[in-house]
């Protein structure tokens, strides 16, 4: 499958009042076309500001180096008015809370309307009957009294399935979904991960879903990076993950999860996320590994192909820089 999104050693730095927060250390990932392609981690470990940064929506105390490529080239390199013709368009992005998204003071069919107008340069008739299909296609049955609400009006699950609506007006090659099933009840959970799931089938787009549940990743996801303090430890098919997790911390994570298709011993997780003020030398998971080595304390790990399409940065596996 042809590559969409490529992040290339991508390092964020945010300057703060207490220092520097070393925020991405080094990722590279990539999104095939059509595919769904799951970022998980404990919150804080880089997730959310790795979705920023392609969408190049970071605080401006950050700092940013590497390459974004979508489509072969570089969002890192494009003027802001060139973004934002991809930003909404080529990308959208759906977040956690959609009331943080949603304007509570204007209707939804304003608010959709206009989103779709900008976008689509449409007649504001055309775009309400475009307006009208999206919703239908998210699974809201009654449009014409949704656009006539306000977003009080509605229940949590129907306005993620609006905010989902809009970021597809567009038709994007990538959705970008931030924990977007985290602030709904289990119920509503599920229904909104099938309704990305039917979508994806439907409408042919790739999604990153970023989420710290592996219950979601296990649910929907084609491949899956796992994410530990700024780096990425591992990536792999879904299903290799869950039944072959090479990484320690992959491992503890999986062990909070159990799931039958894991063949290793569970291990669970000790100690805590480090600050990433001052993190970790080496591999910043070495304080809470149970295989700790001196290695492991000095050279950072990096990222390699240990079997056919499975990564991992450990030296326990060997790779650049392990005895
Ligand atoms: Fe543990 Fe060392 Fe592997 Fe890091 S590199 S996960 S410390 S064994």
């Amino acid at each position: 499958m042809k590559k969409l999104l490529e992040v290339e050693d991508l390092y964020i730095d945010f300057k703060t009042l207490w220092g520097v927060a070393k925020v991405l250390n080094g990722v590279s990932f990539d999104i095939r076309e059509g595919e769904i392609f799951g970022l998980v981690g404990e919150t804080g470990c880089g997730k959310s500001v790795t979705a920023l940064s392609i969408l190049r929506l970071l605080p401006p105390n950050a700092r940013i180096s590497g390459k974004i490529l979508f489509k072969g080239e570089n969002l890192l390199e494009k003027s802001e008015e060139e973004l934002r013709k991809i930003r909404g368009k080529e990308i959208s992005i759906v977040f956690q809370d959609p009331m943080t998204s949603l304007n509570p003071l204007f209707k939804i069919g304003e608010q959709m309307l206009d989103v779709i107008e900008l976008h689509e340069g449409l007649s504001r008739e055309k775009a309400e009957e475009h307006a009208k299909k999206l919703l239908k296609a998210v699974g809201l049955s009654d449009p014409g009294r949704i656009l006539d609400s306000y977003p009080h009006e509605l229940s949590g699950g129907m306005r993620q399935r609006i905010m989902i609506a809009m970021a597809l007006s567009s038709n994007p090659s990538l959705l970008i979904a931030d924990e977007p099933t985290t602030a709904l009840d289990v119920t509503i959970q599920k229904q909104i991960l099938e309704l990305i799931l039917d979508l994806r089938s439907k409408y042919k787009f790739s999604v990153l879903l970023i989420t710290h549940d592996l219950g979601v990743v296990a649910g929907v996801c084609d491949r899956v990076g796992v994410m530990y303090a700024g780096n990425i430890v591992e990536i792999a098919d879904t299903e290799e993950l869950f039944e072959n997790p090479l990484h320690p911390y992959t491992q503890g994570l999986l062990s909070v999860v159990p799931d039958p298709r894991m063949k290793k011993p569970i291990r669970p997780l000790r100690g805590s996320v480090p600050s990433l003020l001052n993190p970790p030398s080496g591999c910043r998971f070495h304080p809470r590994c149970d295989y700790t080595s001196k290695t492991c304390t000095t050279v950072k790990p990096e990222l390699h192909e240990y079997s056919p399409g499975h990564f991992v940065a450990c030296h326990l596996y060997g790779g650049e820089g392990s005895d």
